[in-house]
């Protein structure tokens, strides 16, 4: 029955289930509709079924919340509670088209296009996650030999996010800026890494020990050095352990010269460096990691 409204035939389709083909062929020339199947599209990209009858879909179908197929399909039918508006006739209708097989309900995972048996959050979290470009200096970061805690301080340097005295003095803070190392200049990422007298002492220690006689000293030199220093795996990783662990110890001799007023001369600390990435590689050999004995090596000449 129509009510005065005229259906308009070329912005409509028809949707058929249930009925011969023979019957729709009829129809459809019979009414001149052009005819389409189910899920609706717009703009060529299919309505979701999931959001086809909004939030209160599986209730007005009447579905369990945690319900198998096997217990809406007996083998010849599907279940559900009567349509009671037309999106839900219309989903009904296109369910009696599929038919599931007789085999047991197993639970897939569909992440980006590949079907899984388990859910694998890693492969989850990589098709949510915004994909920014890789920075330049991730590679200086992250690698096989990494101390976190070394790792994490390098990071906030390189970002320049760590409160040294120039940063405070910006932020309005009542600060003496003179450097807690060396006490002749200004502290300032670029002065402690490594334009400070007391830490080029540490780093030109530490990469003596690496046969890195001459090693740049201020930050922006360093930085493009680093990744070129070596063309031996094992050496370039050994070095980014030693600039790491150098930038972590040096910050961590600020803030106690900053708290306590405590201070240890710089070739103490040149050792404590050493003792620490040494005792790293002797882990990563007892953990059996195959980077370990290169890198012990290399810190522990026999
Ligand atoms: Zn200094």
């Amino acid at each position: 029955m129509m009510y005065g409204l005229a259906v308009n035939v070329s912005k409509t389709n028809m949707f058929s289930s249930g009925i011969a083909e023979v019957e729709i062929q009829r129809i459809a020339s019979r009414f001149g509709l052009a005819r389409s199947s189910l899920p609706v599209r717009y703009l060529g990209t299919p309505l979701c079924t999931k959001n086809y009858l909004g939030q209160d879909g599986p209730t007005l179908l009447g579905i369990p919340l945690f319900a198998l197929v096997s217990d809406v399909w007996n083998g010849s039918s599907w279940s559900f509670s009567a349509a009671r508006s037309n999106r839900q006739l219309q989903l009904l209708s296109f369910l009696t088209t599929i038919s599931p097989a007789n085999g047991q309900d197993v639970p897939k995972w569909t992440v980006s296009g590949n079907t899984h048996k388990s859910f694998i959050s890693r492969l989850v979290w990589e098709a949510i996650r915004p994909h920014l470009p890789v920075k330049a200096w991730a590679p200086l970061l992250w690698h096989k030999g990494l101390i976190p805690r070394h790792a994490t301080t390098t990071w906030l340097f390189i970002l320049d996010r760590n409160p040294t005295l120039d940063r405070l003095l910006s932020w309005g803070l009542d600060v003496d800026t003179i450097c807690l190392l060396c006490g002749n200049a200004d502290e300032s990422r670029n002065h402690l890494f490594f334009e400070c007298q007391y830490s080029v002492e540490v780093w030109l220690s530490i990469c003596a020990r690496l046969n890195f006689t001459s090693p740049p000293t201020s930050w922006n030199a360093t930085m493009t050095w680093l990744p070129n220093a070596s063309s031996d795996r094992s050496i370039k990783i050994a070095l980014l352990q030693a600039w790491q662990a150098t930038v972590y110890s040096l910050w961590q001799e600020r803030n106690i010269r900053f708290h306590s007023g405590q201070t240890i001369p710089s070739s103490v600390l040149g050792r404590n460096i050493h003792r620490m990435v040494s005792d790293k590689c002797m882990a990563m050999v007892a953990l059996g990691q195959t980077l370990g004995t290169p890198l012990l090596r290399i810190w522990k000449p026999q």
